[in-house]
């Protein structure tokens, strides 16, 4: 899936370079801008002369007016830009056709322009009129593409004068460009592939990982596919494209939606992040205040149906205010050592200083330097791929999250099974060995061994604590080896062992006893170059398979028998009896029967 990814995003780009170097633009001098033969397609920001009318009440009639001409301003050739205001935009055009070519499209590239009035020269001093904007329905255009194109007709060497009256509660942004109809379908067609192959992108994306967010159960793959999904909707909007396709009719509501998936694109960001840098783990605060962050992002939501521009101007701090706190958190979970968050920086932060920026010079606070739209649309594709493979990084560094804290506990477990010293089981363990030997439905009998050394005391008074330890491994060693098939042997504590014996009766515990005090007897024990003889004894208890009986009580009878082995010399097995007869009677009948 990786390298399905990595093609896409080869792919991706390949198109996106395909559409800018189709830009073409030419021409030299300023003033009139001369259509030639040679080149079909003009950028006319640098032939426009602007002005700015506060108030919104200057008509075409307006324009013969030498007070009024000398208002314009020549511009610079970059594309026009004013940011967020009330005031209504004119700009003026002068053509001089030296070609053949009758019929030019003239092309304002701002999808969400509300007004745009185009005013043509007749030569016979009236003026040809002309509406186009997404104030209208999309069914009024007379060209039916995302953004806004007029037809003009100019004879060969006639030149024409064009004004332009440009109003929006948006962005006042307009860039201005002149083609030949053939030309225009052209940069259109790579524009087509650029979106549909963006689209497309955003859509596999958020499929395959609808698909995993079901398969993992996992909440952060859920709001990655809602970024995506928002994302969309949101570049759909932003082009034009989702009122040609998606809601031609209704204007108030295309007007409003930009914001709106703004503000529901920042919820799915903060749901995102949230969740995908653990804050609530790693920092709470901002856990905290990104639900606040989303509180707020749904009352812009109600602000922007009540009053556009107020809910507009929230949106755009929140969108600063938000971008830059989601970037700066990704850097502090970077700095903490959480290395998923690589890919969320890389994702994201080129993502959102890229919104930030666009915003910026949507607002006229930074030239518009190229024309930023597909930047940031390119942007959120790049976002997706790489921000869905952050996902399979985070689940994996999950997975070995996992899988260390597992092995800490089986190695927990293991500690509290086994005695340190010995490296045999410990008491916890073989209590649980013996209720679950009792808990089987059809448990048949087992024998219990309870081993001490013999003065073990004057071992360690004698020879030190060390050497003490020394000859408890070696018992240890002993017992391991003649341990039957099935035996469980531990340490019970200090210098006793228990040893038990599942499916094995008195008789056959008895022989199990004998052999491993044998054992003993002939183990050359030593403490370095000394040898030191040692013996132990064995009491051994017996469960019959019918009533229960508690680990305690067992050992206790076991203990008994331990007791007479040492009451009658030592070196020695007992048995502990059931009934009431004496436990060395026991010890000695059972061998010789
Ligand atoms: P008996 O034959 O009656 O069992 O005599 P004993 O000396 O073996 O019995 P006692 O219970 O009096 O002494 C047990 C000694 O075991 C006392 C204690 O210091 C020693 N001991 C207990 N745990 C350890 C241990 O982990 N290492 C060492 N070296 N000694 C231990
Ligand atoms: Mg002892
Ligand atoms: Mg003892």
């Amino acid at each position: 899936m990786m390298d399905l990814r990595t093609v896409m995003l080869l792919v991706f780009m390949a198109l996106c370079h395909l559409a800018w170097i189709s830009d073409v633009s030419g021409a030299s001098a300023d003033g009139a801008l001369q259509l030639n033969e040679t080149i079909q397609s003009y950028d006319a920001n640098r032939y426009l002369d602007i002005l700015e009318d506060r108030d919104g009440t200057l008509t075409i009639s307006d324009m013969g007016k030498p007070e009024i001409a000398e208002r314009f301003a020549h511009n610079d050739g970059r594309i026009p830009g004013y940011g967020y205001t009330k005031s209504v935009y004119w700009a003026k055009l002068e053509l001089d056709n030296r070609t053949f070519q009758r019929q030019w499209l003239l092309n304002i590239d701002q999808p969400p322009m509300d007004k745009i009035d185009m005013y043509v020269s007749d030569g016979s001093g009236q003026w040809l009129f002309k509406r186009t904007g997404d104030a209208y329905p999309f069914a009024e255009r007379e060209v039916r593409n995302p953004d806004f194109s007029f037809y003009l007709d100019i004879g060969p060497d006639e030149t024409k004068t064009v004004f332009l009256r440009f109003e929006t509660e948006g962005a006042m942004i307009f860039p201005v460009k002149l083609a030949t109809p053939v030309k225009h379908a052209e940069q259109q067609k790579a524009m087509d592939l650029l979106m549909g192959a963006s689209f497309g992108i955003l859509v596999v994306m958020s499929v395959y990982n609808t698909i995993l967010a079901f398969l993992l159960r996992s909440r952060t793959y859920a709001y990655y596919v809602f970024i995506n999904a928002i994302a969309a909707l949101l570049y759909a909007s932003l082009n034009g494209m989702a009122y040609q396709y998606l809601w031609p009719e209704a204007v108030w509501w295309n007007n409003r939606a930009i914001v709106f998936f703004i503000c529901l694109a920042h919820i799915a960001a903060l749901l995102f992040s949230r969740n995908f840098l653990k804050l609530d783990r790693y920092f709470p605060n901002i856990h905290r205040l990104f639900t606040w962050f989303i509180l707020i992002e749904l009352a812009n939501i109600a602000v922007l149906f009540a009053n556009y521009s107020a809910g507009l101007r929230l949106a755009a701090c929140m969108l600063v205010l938000i971008d830059l706190t989601i970037v700066g958190v990704g850097v502090a979970s970077l700095w903490k050592g959480f290395m998923p968050a690589r890919f969320f920086m890389a994702g994201w932060g080129v993502f959102m200083i890229g919104s930030v920026l666009t915003l910026l010079a949507d607002a006229g606070m930074l030239p518009q330097i190229f024309h930023i739209r597909y930047a940031s649309q390119v942007g959120s594709v790049f976002e997706a791929i790489v921000l869905s493979l952050g996902l399979a990084a985070r689940i994996q560094s999950m997975r070995v999250e996992k899988e260390q804290a597992e092995a800490m506990l089986i190695q927990s477990k293991q500690q509290a099974e086994s005695d340190f010293l010995t490296g045999l089981y410990s008491r916890r363990y073989i209590v649980g060995q013996f209720e679950a030997l009792q808990s089987f439905p059809d448990s048949r009998s087992f024998s219990l061994l309870l081993m001490d050394i013999d003065f073990f005391k004057r071992i360690n008074d004698t020879y030190g604590h060390e050497t003490g330890d020394s000859i408890l491994k070696q018992f240890a060693a002993i017992i391991r080896g003649s341990l039957p098939e099935k035996g469980i042997a531990a340490r019970f504590g200090g210098e006793e062992f228990v040893i038990l014996l599942p499916d094995c009766d008195m008789r056959s515990a008895y022989g199990v006893a004998e052999r491993l005090l044998d054992s003993v007897r002939k183990y050359p024990f030593r403490a370095g170059e000394i040898s030191i003889p040692c013996s132990a004894s064995i009491g051994v208890a017996e469960w019959k398979g019918s009533e229960l009986e508690s680990f305690e009580s067992c050992v206790r009878r076991a203990d008994y028998a331990l007791y007479e082995a040492k009451k009658i010399g030592r070196d020695r097995v007992c048995v502990a009896a059931r009934q009431k007869r004496s436990m060395a009677e026991d010890a000695v009948a059972l061998p010789s029967e």
